[in-house]
């Protein structure tokens, strides 16, 4: 039998996509229909019957949907986790959104000064407000950023210790996420690590019987996704600052997250700020700008202002730097701490980490039947307590009490079953991300807002189990 008499041509078929066409263009569809054929033809091959035109059709609409689809998707990210970076950290607020969108549409003063018309500097878009926000407006301070907290700290150490020695504590000597680690930062700045105390006590001593000609900088690491406790001590900011401000050195500080705002104000557990940290003395601080900041991705370096203009004037800022896309979004957050009343409502980072363990509850409650009934009758779906974390590193050790839809299967042994569910989840049109913990699968809703529910409710009807 002569199977190509009985498969459409292409051109027949292309005839009635024309909707497809118009989403995706005619190149692409065209593909789709070849690829669509060429497996029907493989098919018949081996004696499969041949498709009808309905599902040859729906087949190629839906490879067309799936090759059109952008690769980075929207997610419901209900792992629990607020700050969670392999889903890209801190959402962003809707004023620095809008100003990213402007800056992206439209030609902007960048680097350029309004006022003389002369060429202007993309830090000054911040530098002043960081100066404000961080130490009262100080003239002396000026800030520069790059595109992470890694990158910032890379170039700080390029820029003031190349050649040369920093003195870190053992305590501190951190790896972050897989890829950064502080010995290895070091050794591609080229700085010479010179460790002091031991893994569970550091002492100021240690501090000053490191000091020698090749010392450039004393540095203090945030402990940021672990907790050494027990029989510890690590030496007071203010008095390494001291030692270092004595033997003629700068003092940096890797704060890591860097809240602006007075986490215990706002009900949270405590976590230092840079305010805290230029106060006791420190002389630069990084920190990330899409952890606890709320803001894009970013690394920023604040500090004394001959230390940034040092560092500003080395190669690699011009490498590290940071686009007009970043920095709009960056200004537009920094300008919401100035007003610090409405900061946890403008600000979705604090706004998560701060909503009520009551309000989560009640919306686990309401739309629990919904996926009950999509889930069907395999398993019951309960509210539970659980906790959620901050992530990106941002206080390791404390949990924010949250609830959860859980949803636990009625067999045992069912972690095939938990699987399919999770991967269901995860294959609706916004996937949604959870957990699976306890032989039960967990959606924590902390990070489900009224925006989102009705979505989240809506594709439940596509949940496949
Ligand atoms: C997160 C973190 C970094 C890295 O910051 P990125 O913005 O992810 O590059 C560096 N140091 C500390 C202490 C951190 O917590």
């Amino acid at each position: 039998m002569n199977e190509k008499r009985l498969l459409p041509a292409v051109d027949r078929v292309l005839q009635q996509l024309s909707e497809a066409i118009e989403i995706h263009g005619r190149q692409l569809v065209t593909g789709c229909v070849r690829a669509e054929l060429a497996a029907a033809r493989e098919g018949l091959k081996h004696g499969l019957p041949l498709p009808d035109e309905a599902n040859l059709l729906a087949a190629i609409r839906r490879r067309a949907d799936e090759a059109g689809r952008a690769n980075l998707r929207a997610v419901f990210n209900l792992t629990g986790t607020v700050l969670h970076t392999n889903l890209g950290r801190a959402q962003l607020a809707e004023e620095a959104i809008a100003a990213m969108v402007d800056a992206a549409r439209s030609p902007c003063a960048l680097e350029y000064d309004l006022a003389s018309g002369g060429r202007g500097d993309r830090d000054d878009l911040v530098s002043g407000l960081l100066a404000e926000l961080i130490a009262g407006g100080s003239p002396d301070i000026a800030a520069t950023i790059v595109n992470n907290n890694a990158a910032a700290v890379l170039l700080t150490l390029n820029a003031l210790a190349q050649g040369k020695e920093a003195v870190v504590s053992r305590g501190e000597l951190v790896e972050i996420g897989g890829a950064f680690r502080i010995p290895d930062v070091m050794r591609r700045a080229q700085v010479k690590l010179h460790e002091i105390g031991t893994t569970n006590r550091t002492h100021a001593k240690d501090f000053q019987e490191a000091i020698n000609p090749k010392t450039a900088l004393l540095m203090k690491i945030h402990t940021s996704n672990y907790a050494v406790t027990g029989f510890t001590a690590a030496v007071d900011e203010k008095i390494i600052a001291e030692i270092a401000h004595v033997a003629g050195l700068p003092f940096v500080i890797d704060l890591g997250s860097g809240t602006l705002c007075d986490f215990a104000a706002q009900g949270l557990p405590a976590e230092p700020t840079p305010q805290q940290a230029l106060a006791a003395g420190a002389d630069i601080v990084t920190f990330s700008g899409d952890k606890l900041l709320g803001g894009p991705q970013a690394g920023l370096i604040v500090g004394r202002k001959d230390l940034i203009a040092k560092i500003k004037k080395n190669p690699l800022k011009r490498a590290l730097r940071v686009g007009k896309t970043t920095l709009a979004a960056l200004e537009a957050t920094l300008r919401l701490y100035r007003d610090p009343d409405r900061l946890a409502q403008r600000l979705p980072t604090l706004r998560l980490l701060t909503r009520p363990v009551a309000e989560i509850t009640v919306l686990a409650e309401r739309v629990l039947p919904a996926v009950q009934a999509a889930i069907g009758t395999q398993a019951s779906v309960t509210v539970e307590a659980c906790s959620s974390q901050i992530g990106s590193g941002a206080l390791p050790v404390e949990r924010l009490p949250s609830a959860a839809l859980v949803v636990r299967p009625h067999a045992k042994k069912a972690g095939k079953f938990l699987l399919t569910v999770e991967a269901a989840f995860r294959s609706l049109p916004m996937p949604v991300i959870g957990y699976i913990r306890d032989d039960a699968y967990h959606l924590d809703l902390r990070c489900l807002e009224a925006e989102g529910e009705a979505r989240f409710v809506a594709q439940l009807q596509y949940l496949k189990i």
